[in-house]
């Protein structure tokens, strides 16, 4: 039994992977046959397969898409030159990616187009990196860690600086400050890469360490923020354990401690519960470190199809109480939560 368990807030789910998977509801919901997704959805193991049960197909390439399928592409951002390609196979195609996401692609076009090279500080293969890569791949420099910086030589080029959303600050700050030494007129967005829901989360952990011995973190190991919340605990000689299901709470031990709970921003909060559940506490108390009010509407494709059938369905059932432009604007009312257990 642990002794006292903080819950922290903001935890879970960003306005994003919220977007994504209500996106991904109401496909399923519209239209009768497998959903093709390219790349997962969102970066959880359980969201996966719950869609996965209900007839989504995630996929990795423009050549496993039938001819003719319908077609989500996820919240992490695709690479132009794919987003065409799936264009010449779908039948429909509705773009879930996050709108902070969009704002780095918006960038790093931008910068190419002015003539600059990008240094892009991401996780090589990550599913964002890959899609941001893509908008200039002649332009792009992948950079992981500090060390990297000494192997691209721009000293002759306009640089400028773009990265990952869901970064660690403690991964971002050391590249952003050696990569400002060695190009004084770097260039960088006014607003930094990463978003909100990242420092958020991040912050709110920092805040609450001081007071436990561990802090746990709920979320799938595919999970870049998650991953980053576990390395910023870590930096502050904390322990920080990831798990993405009670079922791993066996092999800590956390016996008589006093311990802080999160989840990274496509964790669901069902999980997050059970967890809670099963460590028995003391006393649980609230942390709640920031208010978010973010919201992120539905893909346009996907409120322009929503909007057409509310209004054909009006058409043929005058006396419905259908509203066409409401049924879109209620849909922040509604909840990936919600979503999720519709299915
Ligand atoms: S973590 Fe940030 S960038 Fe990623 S989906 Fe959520 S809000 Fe968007």
């Amino acid at each position: 039994m642990v002794n006292n368990l903080y819950v922290v807030t903001p935890r879970g789910f960003c306005a994003g992977v919220e977007m994504a998977i209500k996106a991904l509801t109401w496909m399923l919901k519209i239209y009768d046959e497998t959903i093709y997704c390219y790349h997962e959805i969102v970066h959880n193991d359980w969201i996966v397969e719950k869609f996965r049960d209900k007839n989504v197909k995630f996929i990795e390439s423009p050549d496993e898409l039938p001819l003719d399928g319908v077609l989500m592409l996820s919240a992490h951002g695709t690479a132009p030159k794919i987003e065409e390609s799936f264009k010449k196979v779908s039948s429909i195609q509705v773009n879930a990616v996050c709108p902070l996401v969009t704002k780095v692609h918006h960038e790093a076009k931008r910068f190419t187009e002015s003539g600059k090279k990008i240094i892009y500080v991401g996780h090589k293969n990550h599913d964002e990196a890959l899609g941001a890569l893509g908008v200039a791949p002649d332009s792009m420099f992948l950079v992981e860690k500090e060390e990297d910086l000494k192997e691209i030589d721009l000293q002759n080029e306009e640089v400028a600086l773009l990265a990952q959303t869901t970064l660690a600050m403690s991964e971002w700050k050391p590249i952003m400050e050696s990569a400002k030494d060695m190009y004084p007129n770097l260039n960088m967005p006014r607003k930094s890469d990463l978003c909100y829901a990242t420092t958020n989360r991040q912050e709110a952990v920092i805040n609450v360490s001081s007071l436990v011995d561990v802090v746990i973190v709920v979320g799938s190991d595919t999970s870049s923020n998650t991953k980053a919340l576990v390395t910023t605990i870590k930096n502050l000689g904390k322990e920080s354990y990831r798990i993405d299901s009670t079922k791993e709470l066996d092999k800590l031990n956390l016996s008589g401690k006093d311990v802080a709970i999160t989840a990274g921003a496509s964790a669901p909060d069902h999980i997050v519960q059970e967890i809670i559940s099963k460590l028995k506490p003391e006393k649980t108390e609230l942390f709640s470190n920031t208010k978010e009010t973010e919201y992120f509407p539905l893909p346009k494709e996907l409120r322009l199809n929503i909007t057409s059938i509310s209004s054909f369905l009006l058409e043929l059932f005058p006396d419905n109480n259908i509203q066409p432009t409401k049924s879109v604007n209620k849909d922040k009312l509604w909840t990936a939560t919600e979503a999720l257990s519709s299915l």
